[in-house]
Formats: structure tokens, C-alpha cells, sequence
């Protein structure tokens, strides 16, 4: 049975984010055929839409509301109850992200809805959509499907690939205005931790410390291997707790979640609660000096020695190819 997917996009820095157009993807499988209508929700969002249609939104729903320009959960979540009030949705997707985490919870539970969150991947089964996640910090996995109701579910980034751009698609725009009251939280300022480069946790390489760069002047050679592989450099908790770097950076069980296409592991031992948030990267390559780190033993290539000899060598040989 066809159905009407809403998919709920997000914006950072006035672009799109990755993970919306890997959303519009999932929306797809779901809609089975119906349309699929991607959310824009944001303060002047208009000059989004034509990407959207290209990575495969049937329609646009526009919402232009200053309380919407940066992210507020009760903002968020009435101008979100409104559209899907209007739209009657038999499926939503949102960005497993922190707005997605936040927010979609809240809609479940208004809309009586079955959520699955985290998901990595999505098949269609003699008619029923069957949603992957994964558990215990990615050992295992189940698969679920919602047996009644509206069908909601958060995905993962970089995981599901999005649809092939067809920059020939147009569709409708349909603008909504929400009444949006109560706002709980005032945002007074938004201090930035990590100001430049691509976000960690969309980044397709990501280089990685750990406590074997010994201090912050050690991440220095990571961070130009990251540069010139258009990569966001991430660490270890170790890292993080010896104050090397900022615990925005921090990849792991109780840090980010990244699956990149590469995934760069320098001077860290790969402890299971680190594997829990890189072990679902495409490559691995891990560098350490010690041939027993058990880091090597979940790294697709892996070079015993040392980081400090090692990454700068590879900088300079990949700017040689990459130039
Ligand atoms: P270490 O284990 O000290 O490893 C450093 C490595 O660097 C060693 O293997 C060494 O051989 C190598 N090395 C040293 N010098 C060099 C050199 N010059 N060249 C090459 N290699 C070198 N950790 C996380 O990362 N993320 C989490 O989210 C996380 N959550 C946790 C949650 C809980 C509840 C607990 C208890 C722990 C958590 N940890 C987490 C911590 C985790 O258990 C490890 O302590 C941490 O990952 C170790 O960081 P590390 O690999 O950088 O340091």
C-alpha cells in the first residue's frame, strides 16, 4: 500500500544537511510509491527547496517563522504537531541527530506513533518495510517494523545512501504558517566548539587521536592529513580526558557515532567503548606502535609505528595525488 511520508530536513550554516537528503531516500522506500514531502522549517528556508526535489521530495512544505531559526524543542515540536496535523502523514523520517533524537520521541508519544530510532538500514519485505537498527553499541542487530499507526522512524548519517539527483525534478511548494507559543528556552548565544572544517559526525574520512598523540600539539600533523583529505579530524576519549582536544571531538560509546568511508585511527588502542562509535566505518586503517593494540584487530590495513613519523609522510604522499 502506497503512503504519505513526511520527511522532517534539517539546516546548518543556510545548507542543507547530508542527512536529509539520506532521509528523502528512506522516504522513498517507505512511501512505496506515494509521495513523499520533505519538511523545511527555519527562518527564510524558500531557496532550499529545489535541492530537495532533486534528491527526490515529491513536494516541499515550507515553514518561515523567526522561532524557528535556531533550534528550540517546544518551537520545533508545535510548528512539526501543526504540518503533520495538516498533512496527515502515514509515515514520517527525521535525521537520527541531536534535533531528530530530541524531538521525534515528543512526536511519538502526541501521535500515539511507533517509532524506531537509529536506524542503518531499511528493506521492503513482501509489502512490509522493515527497519534495521543496531544494539549493544553495534554487536548486534534487530530488525522491527511498526504493525499499526503512523510509522516514524530516525536514521543514522552516512549510512543509507541517498537517491540519485535528478536535477530535472520540480514539484509544488507548499507554504505553512504555524502559530508557535510557549517557548520554554531562550537561546542567548551559540558558541561554536569546532568552527571550521566538516562536521564530524557527516564527514566521509575522519582522522582520529587518541592518547598516543601525547598532547595538543599532536593532533596538529592529524589535523593537515584531515585538511588535505577534506576530512573532520575526531579522538578518543583519552584524548579528550588529557585535555589534548575538546570533547566535541570525542568518537564512541558515550562520544559521536561516525561511519565514514575511512576512518583514520592515530595512536589510539581501540578500547570497545571507541570501537562502539567507528567500528561500522567502510575502511579502517589503524596506526600504533604497538602490533598488540587491539585496534588492529578490527582495522582493515593496519601500520605498527610511529604516528609522528607516519602521518606526515602519508600528508605528503596524498598531496601528491590529490593536488
Ligand atoms: P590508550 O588506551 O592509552 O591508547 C593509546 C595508544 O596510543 C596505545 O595503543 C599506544 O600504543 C599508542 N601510541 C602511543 N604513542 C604512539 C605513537 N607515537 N605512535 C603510534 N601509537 C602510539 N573511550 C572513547 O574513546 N570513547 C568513548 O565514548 C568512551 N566512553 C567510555 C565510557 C565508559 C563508561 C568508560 C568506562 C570508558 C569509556 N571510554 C571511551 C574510555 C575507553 O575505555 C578508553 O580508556 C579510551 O578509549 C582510551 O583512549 P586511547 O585509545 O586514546 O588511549
Amino acid at each position: 500500500m502506497t503512503k504519505k511520508v513526511l520527511v522532517v530536513t534539517e539546516i546548518k550554516d543556510q545548507e542543507l544537511r547530508q542527512v536529509s537528503f539520506e532521509a528523502l531516500a528512506v522516504g522513498h522506500e517507505l512511501s512505496a510509491g506515494g509521495e513523499v514531502v520533505a519538511v523545511l522549517l527555519g527562518e527564510n528556508v524558500d531557496n532550499l527547496t529545489t535541492q530537495l526535489f532533486h534528491y527526490g521530495a515529491d513536494r516541499v512544505v515550507t515553514v518561515n517563522d523567526e522561532k524557528l531559526k535556531d533550534y528550540t524543542t517546544d518551537a520545533y515540536q508545535q510548528a512539526l504537531l501543526q504540518v503533520i496535523d495538516k498533512e496527515s502523514p502515514e509515515g514520517i523520517i527525521l535525521g537520527h541527530t541531536s534535533i531528530g533524537k530530541d524531538v521525534s520521541p515528543r512526536l511519538a508519544m502526541k501521535l500515539e506513533a511507533g517509532l524506531i530510532s537509529d536506524v542503518t538500514a531499511i528493506e521492503s519485505e513482501e509489502g512490509e518495510v522493515i527497519f534495521t537498527r543496531p544494539l549493544y553499541s553495534g554487536k548486534a542487530f534487530e530488525k522491527k517494523k511498526i504493525k499499526e499507526g503512523i510509522v516514524m522512524a530516525t536514521i543514522r548519517p552516512n549510512n543509507i545512501a541517498p537517491l540519485e539527483v535528478d536535477e530535472s525534478k520540480t514539484g509544488d511548494v507548499t507554504p505553512v504558517s504555524v502559530d508557535i507559543k510557549d517557548i520554554r528556552t531562550i537561546i542567548k548565544e551559540i558558541v561554536r566548539k569546532t568552527s571550521e572544517g566538516v562536521d564530524l559526525s557527516e564527514a566521509k574520512i575522519v582522522v582520529a587521536g587518541g592518547r598516543g598523540v601525547k598532547g595538543t600539539e599532536g593532533f596538529k600533523p592529524l589535523q593537515e592529513l584531515a585538511r588535505v583529505l577534506n576530512g573532520a579530524v575526531g579522538a578518543s576519549r583519552g584524548a579528550c580526558d588529557a585535555e589534548y582536544c575538546d570533547y566535541s571531538l570525542q568518537i564512541g560509546q558515550t562520544g559521536k557515532v561516525v561511519t565514514p568511508d575511512l576512518y583514520i585511527a592515530c595512536g589510539i588502542s581501540g578500547a570497545i567503548q571507541h570501537v562502539a562509535g567507528m567500528s561500522n566505518s567502510k575502511v579502517i586503517v589503524a596506526i600504533n606502535k604497538d602490533p598488540e593494540a587491539p585496534i588492529f584487530d578490527i582495522a582493515d590495513y593496519g601500520i605498527v609505528g610511529d604516528l609522528f613519523e607516519i602521518v606526515p609522510l602519508l600528508t605528503e604522499e596524498l598531496k601528491k595525488v590529490l593536488k
